[in-house]
């Protein structure tokens, strides 16, 4: 997931192989038309579909000139399921006696987690929430599962790769791509079809939909109404100061974004932050977690619970409304005690976190995969037809826990070693191991490592021809895709939500044979989808 990553694997040195070796060998012959790579590349860098690889410097984001086959049923199943996945999450991180409980065995082997456990518990045993209106801003990632059949490809089935609760980005560039690829097919047809494969050039012809991408008002608009939320509790507690009610400028509450030092992906924070000010009005301050843990505090305000202080978040002289993380999912980003004090201040305050500890937690693998249990999510979800349409995009989730359960695992992986993820309980890129090196490395697992750990069955999406611009460069490959829809939410305590809904999408591609998915990591495009009839026959290309 995410805006960020390390690269052992750019996705130069990828499209370098794309054009000599393996994904060369299956991709169609041609060359992608240079008049179309610099309409593409002059779209994105003036509307900056850009990335820093360094701080001042700016290029291109990795993307594709073109957009991606998609089955419209599946998209829209993916969008409608959104709101069920926001709501799930308020759920589970409410019952925060279940989620430790479900992460405790795993805390002994996975440090980190164990860390971000204790994080919710010392802020509990403080007392109740000091806000209890949660933000949510989440991105579920899908693939379309489409194996290779005797006559041609089995039904697509759209699985869930994994639910991010923290930093989900790439909202604001893809918003932009759709634009881009919009306006490509539109003036640029003829090149356009050259680099589709014959079936996505003909439903293009035949006006295939390009689905809007609403990512660039709504993710923005959710962090302007949790603001508007917190100034509206603000100003009706009586007496309540200077700082809370909006009126000075130099004093009304701001949003802070909490970021990674160097982030490379700025551009599509930045575009937040600047639709944030255009649609709402509202300042954002930028921030890393040593700079919060410098220079943050708590000051009282009025109108905490049961009479208590209002335990108000300040930073740089202002207070903050809304603390939004785009760092804090990586042990990385807490490289001293002085980052995990500060989030706690964070979780102790009475701002509106995007996200608590308790959403970051929610978003686990460990907890996806005892979500996938059965039964397991009737405790959280009433609706017997939500459940089963969430369930309905659960892929194979084994843990690896109990003696019995890890037998079984490994039994799976050494019969079939190909059909299996391995994923330990980290965010961010480049963690997972696959193939062989997952049974490996799973033969070797001893007691005390394996409960950070879960097993994934192997989505295997079906391939499509697709143009990758990298660098200025473009090359044509054969290519999976991983559509991310956004959801945003903002509720809690029990009453009705104030925002519950699909905000967006986001819809990564990678050459064939690239096991993992980042774009920031260098190992993905940006792309859109453009979305075609559930009715069209499989296997003809
Ligand atoms: P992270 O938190 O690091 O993003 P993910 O679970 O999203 O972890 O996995 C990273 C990438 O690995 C995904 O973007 C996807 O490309 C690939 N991947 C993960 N799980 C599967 C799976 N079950 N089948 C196929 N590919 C997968
Ligand atoms: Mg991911």
């Amino acid at each position: 997931m995410r805006g960020s990553g390390s690269s052992n694997a750019p996705i130069g040195a990828l499209l370098a192989i794309a054009g000599q070796g393996a994904m060369g060998a299956t991709a169609p012959p041609g060359t992608v038309p240079t008049a179309l790579i610099s309409r593409a590349l002059g779209w994105a860098n003036t509307y900056g579909v850009q990335m820093s690889p360094q701080p001042g410097t700016f290029v291109h984001a990795p993307l594709s000139l073109s957009p991606f086959p998609l089955s419209a049923a599946e998209f829209e199943r993916a969008r409608a399921l959104a709101p069920l996945f926001n709501e799930l999450v308020e759920a589970v991180a409410m019952d925060a006696e279940w989620l430790l409980g479900v992460l405790d065995a795993t805390l002994e082997s996975d440090p980190f987690t164990g860390r971000l456990a204790r994080v919710l518990r010392e802020a509990r045993a403080l007392g109740p929430e000091a806000q209890s209106l949660h933000l949510g801003i989440h991105r579920s990632d899908y693939m379309i599962d489409e194996p290779e059949t005797a006559d041609g490809f089995a039904s697509p089935r759209l699985l869930q790769i994994e639910l991010n609760t923290i930093a989900s980005s790439f909202g604001c560039l893809s918003a932009r791509i759709s634009k881009m690829h919009a306006y490509l097919c539109a003036t640029a047809p003829a090149d356009i079809a050259t680099v589709l494969d014959t079936q996505a050039a003909g439903e293009l012809a035949a006006g295939a939909e390009l689905p809007a991408n609403a990512a660039l008002e709504l993710l923005p608009d959710a962090l302007g109404a949790a603001h508007a939320a917190y100034v509206a509790q603000a100003s009706t507690i009586a007496g309540s100061g200077d700082g809370v009610k909006g009126l000075n400028p130099a004093t009304s509450p701001v949003a802070l974004f909490v970021v990674q030092p160097g982030e490379r992906n700025v551009a599509d924070q930045r575009m937040l932050e600047l639709a944030l000010w255009e649609r709402h009005g509202v300042e954002t301050l930028r921030c890393t977690l040593a700079e919060l843990a410098a220079g943050a505090e708590l000051r009282e305000g009025p109108g905490g619970p049961n009479g208590a202080p209002r335990p108000c978040l300040w930073m740089h002289g202002r207070e903050v409304a809304v603390a939004y993380f785009r760092a804090g999912y990586g042990p990385g980003d807490y490289p001293t005690e002085s980052e995990w004090a500060a989030r706690l201040t964070v979780e102790r305050s009475a701002a509106i976190k995007c996200p608590t500890v308790a959403y970051q937690l929610a978003g686990t693998k460990k907890v996806q995969q005892v979500l996938a249990e059965p039964n397991a999510l009737e405790k959280f979800v009433k609706s017997r037809e939500h459940a089963d349409a969430l369930r309905a995009t659960f892929a194979g989730l084994f843990s690896l826990q109990t003696d019995a359960e890890f037998e079984h695992a490994l039994r799976l992986t050494e019969a079939n070693p190909e059909g299996y993820v391995l994923k330990p309980q980290r965010e961010g890129g480049g963690n997972n191991l696959y193939g062989k090196e997952a049974a490996s490395t799973l033969a070797q697992m001893k007691k005390g490592e394996r409960e950070g750990y879960i097993l994934m069955e192997r989505i295997r999406p079906r391939s499509r021809r697709l143009a990758l611009a990298r660098d200025n460069a473009a090359v044509l490959s054969d290519a999976v895709c991983e559509l991310g829809i956004f959801g945003t939410f903002l509720g809690g305590g029990g009453k009705a939500p104030l925002v519950n809904k699909a905000a967006g999408h986001l819809l990564r591609a990678k050459p064939v044979g690239t096991d993992e998915g980042g774009v920031a990591a260098g190992f993905a495009v940006l792309s859109s989808p453009l979305l075609e009839a559930g009715s069209v026959a499989h296997g003809a290309r």
